[in-house]
């Protein structure tokens, strides 16, 4: 049997077609030293009523990031199937390992689930994760929402996204969900790397798929964890899933045009020299790399490559060569 046609080892303790509430969990077999027969345990919840679109909300993809879990764990507690007309279905920590270990990537194998994509049902346990999403959960969805912030090492301003496709009508319908989200900025994203991500393979099947980064530094904040709850209830308005109008809050447009990523090129101490959201011309410092390994050395200078405003940065003091500083976004007029 080839891996394509191998089914998947996750045995799902819900019924995705079931009307009414269910709290259940995607069981994966691992055995392991402390438990021979052991599984993860990924937590999942679906609330359906009748029939109507069916959205797929999503967080920690990567661990260390928690406005999504903390929105979604609450969407799970409170929503109602008379409150629905379709289905939702809910995953708060979708590489729940790292998510249980506050780290970016799996403990268990270090899999990084937004580069493990389409996945391999007879894989790594992040692999098999990628494959159900892949073969079981994304086909049943039109809307996919997946919330990511910046982690432990990254700081964003907070926004929902959604990217530029080859299909223009599923581009406009993505940029339309993006709009409703209502985030204090919107984004026309651009990837570093689209291989083996979840964002591609839902686009890639057609899906109206929205992103979020929401601030970061592996905490999260007041503010950005009530954008994420308000978010989603206006996505599932959006999407005529949940009765009501959209909580609309005013929202910036932003591009991230070439150029807009800044790399370090040595390791060092980083001193930033201009906070998210401020305005930046073309050639402007944007970041200093003081050198750690003696005194009496020359700062390296992040210069911005094209104007704009910070977007994101690094956020631990300590950067290393290869680690992205700094990006810049422009404003869509
Ligand atoms: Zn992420």
């Amino acid at each position: 049997m080839s891996a394509s046609l191998r089914p998947s080892p996750i045995i799902p303790t819900v019924d995705f077609d079931r009307d009414g509430v269910q709290h259940g969990h995607l069981r994966l077999p691992y055995s392991r030293d402390d438990s021979a027969w052991g599984s993860v345990m990924i937590p999942i919840c679906v609330v359906k009523n009748g029939s109507g679109p069916t959205a797929l909300l999503t967080g920690a993809n990567h661990g260390d990031e928690y406005e999504g879990p903390l929105a979604l764990f609450d969407l799970a507690r409170r929503l109602e199937p008379k409150d629905v007309s379709g289905t939702v279905i809910i995953v708060p920590a979708m590489n729940y390992p790292a998510f249980r270990a506050a780290t970016r990537t799996s403990p268990i194998d270090r899999g990084n689930m937004n580069r493990s994509f389409p996945g391999r049902p007879d894989g790594t346990v992040t692999q098999k994760i990628a494959d159900y999403f892949q073969r079981e959960l994304l086909p049943r969805a039109d809307l996919v929402l997946d919330f990511h912030s910046g982690g432990k090492t990254l700081d964003f301003l907070p926004w929902c996204a959604a990217h530029v496709l080859p299909d223009k009508a599923q581009e406009k319908a993505a940029f339309a969900a993006v709009e409703a989200f209502s985030a204090p900025w919107s984004v026309k994203m651009l990837e570093i790397d689209t291989v083996g991500m979840y964002d591609t393979a839902a686009e890639e099947m057609g899906k109206v798929f929205v992103t979020t980064e929401l601030g970061g530094g592996g905490g999260s904040t007041a503010e950005t964890v009530r954008i994420a709850r308000r978010g989603v209830s206006n996505v599932l308005r959006h999407a005529g899933i949940l009765a009501g109008d959209v909580e609309t809050a005013p929202t910036t447009w932003l591009d991230m045009p070439d150029g807009c990523f800044c790399f370090a090129e040595s390791d060092g101490l980083m001193e930033t020299m201009v906070d998210l959201g401020e305005t930046v011309a073309a050639g402007q410092v944007v970041a200093r790399i003081h050198p750690i390994a003696r005194t009496g050395g020359a700062p390296q200078d992040i210069e911005a490559a094209i104007s704009g405003l910070l977007a994101a940065r690094h956020f631990p003091g300590l950067v290393q060569a290869g680690d992205c500083v700094s990006v810049m976004a422009t404003r869509i007029d």
